[in-house]
């Protein structure tokens, strides 16, 4: 920072010059490149700080504004072609892993929630492996499942439910 002070003392001029010179370096170069310096290294900080708390909160909506938009959308949903890929499961492996459950959530080890139209438990076959990912569509790879515990495996994906799954399929000595 006093390097531009040194430098003018080395050089062939009035001792009056280089006192002035000095003043103006201490007082106005010096704290203007202290305080250059200090604004560089906060830019990365507020960076930081507005980049993850900051800038996401911005669009978390408040409960009424939410309110205001659902108030105001349009009653009659959209309507959106899509093309998707569903694999064709064989409806005996799905008959056989009903049976094997003896109407039992094989996940949560409780009679399924309710009887359908045919009254027979309600239960979801479900592939421990999923198909998409190169799963077999077996009796040894699906269980029964309630339609709660279903949904839990395809948005938790726990490996301790797929542990407890692969305990109770058809595969399993029990
Ligand atoms: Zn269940």
């Amino acid at each position: 920072m006093l390097f531009p002070i040194y430098v003018a003392q080395s050089l062939p001029i009035s001792a009056e010059v280089k006192s002035s010179f000095n003043d103006i370096v201490l007082v106005i170069v010096a704290p203007t490149l202290i305080g250059c310096i200090v604004f560089i290294l906060l830019i990365p900080l507020v960076c930081f700080f507005g980049l993850f708390f900051i800038i996401p909160k911005l669009f978390i909506l408040e409960n009424e504004q939410i309110l205001k938009r659902a108030q105001n959308a349009s009653r009659k949903a959209a309507t959106l072609n899509k093309v998707t890929k569903t694999f064709e499961r064989d409806p005996n492996v799905i008959e056989y892993a009903k049976r094997w459950a003896k109407g039992i959530c094989q996940l949560f080890d409780q009679l399924a929630p309710y009887k359908n139209k045919k009254n027979k438990p309600h239960l979801h076959t479900y592939h421990i492996k999923w198909i998409s990912k190169g799963g077999e569509d077996t009796i040894e790879n699906t269980v029964a499942l309630c339609p709660n515990c279903h949904d839990k495996m395809h948005v938790l994906d726990l490996n301790e439910d797929i542990q407890k799954a692969r305990a109770k399929s058809k595969n399993s000595s029990i």
